[in-house]
């Protein structure tokens, strides 16, 4: 009979591998130091975009399968997954966006109609996640299946391994400490949400050094970013960094000026050079599939990495 396993983390990357596994048969519990609206996952924008992950290859591979899964939540409202039409423009000439083949729309801006200093844009039917209802409903997906949520901060894997158990661990940032992982390093993002109802299109600019600027319409609120600080661990929400947001927000689209802030949240990407998505046969007998690292695309991987935890588990 299979293991039973242990599931190490309640963000996105947790929850999503949670529910693969209980899908496959498999008899899990869910650790976790903080309950998912607490996690960096809720603070997420959150689009699908791979940003700050590598490998790329792999990156892609993961992003398309959970790219299939988000359009089919689109049937399912609880959930909290929606489309925006989004502008994404470039400094630079770029003839053909890299999401081309992915997203179903990405139709080339015409040069009269680009943000002033832009050299070329496209705009995308981008899918768009409502974490603090996605990461609730994920939760109620991993307990209709008969998994289990038990909250306690771990000091090291080593609590929970053993040859009886298979741990997954899906600890993000959190495997600096409990795997040792000092190739970790945060990514610090801040995000404001705010009231503007007739704000209906997205807008992301290019990636620049520890900033980019977006926009995301959501139901629940218009998402304002945001920063790109690495090694910046500070959690308090930064008023400098929330009044130059709004800003440059609010230079794109004037409605966002005074617009009202509902709320305004700081996460700490988990930053590594590569994703580390691998099984670990340890001396004693224990078995731990590691699934973290994942930079700013958690969301934007996560069910194509939980498929392949689920694929490792299976054959364990
Ligand atoms: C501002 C911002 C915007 C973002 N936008 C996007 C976006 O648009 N699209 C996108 O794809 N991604 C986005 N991201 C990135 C995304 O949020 C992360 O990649 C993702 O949340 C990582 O998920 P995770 O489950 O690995 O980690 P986390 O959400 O950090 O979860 C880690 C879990 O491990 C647990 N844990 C840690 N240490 C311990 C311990 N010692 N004992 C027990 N449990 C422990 C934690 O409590 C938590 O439950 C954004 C991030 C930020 C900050």
């Amino acid at each position: 009979m299979a293991r039973p396993v242990i599931v190490v983390g309640a963000g996105v990357m947790g929850l999503s591998s949670a529910v693969r596994l209980l899908e496959a048969g498999l008899d899990v519990r869910v650790i976790t130091r903080d309950l998912p609206l607490q996690t960096t996952s809720v603070v997420a924008g959150a689009i699908w975009h791979p940003y700050a992950v590598q490998p790329m290859e792999r990156a892609m591979h993961w992003g398309a399968v959970a790219l299939q899964q988000f359009y089919r939540l689109l049937d399912v409202p609880e959930a909290g997954v929606s489309l925006i039409p989004l502008r994404e423009v470039y400094e630079h000439p770029v003839e053909r966006h890299w999401a081309t083949d992915y997203l179903r729309r990405a139709d080339a801006i015409p040069a009269n109609d680009l943000p002033s200093g832009m050299a070329s844009g496209f705009v995308l039917e981008m899918p768009v996640v409502q974490m603090p209802i996605y990461l609730p409903w994920l939760v109620a997906q991993v307990e209709r299946l008969g998994g289990k949520l038990e909250q306690r901060t771990l000091t090291a894997l080593d609590e929970v391994a053993s040859p009886e158990v298979l741990v997954i661990n899906c600890s993000g940032l959190g495997s600096r400490d409990i795997a040792g992982d000092a190739s970790l390093f945060p990514i610090r993002g801040q995000v404001a949400k705010v009231a503007a109802p007739t704000v209906r299109e997205g807008y992301l600019s290019e990636w620049g050094d520890h900033k980019v600027t977006y926009i995301f319409p959501r139901p629940d609120g218009v998402i304002l970013g945001g920063v790109s600080q690495r090694g910046n661990e500070n959690l308090a929400v930064s008023e400098a960094d929330a009044a130059e947001i709004q800003q440059r927000c609010a230079a794109i689209n004037p409605a966002l000026r005074d617009a009202p802030v509902i709320s305004v949240s700081v996460g700490l990407r988990p930053g590594r050079p590569a994703v580390r998505l691998e099984r670990e046969q340890r001396a004693d007998g224990s078995t731990i599939i590691h699934n973290y690292g994942h930079g700013g695309a958690g969301v934007t991987l996560s069910w194509g990495c939980a498929d392949e935890v689920a694929q490792l588990a299976v054959q364990n």
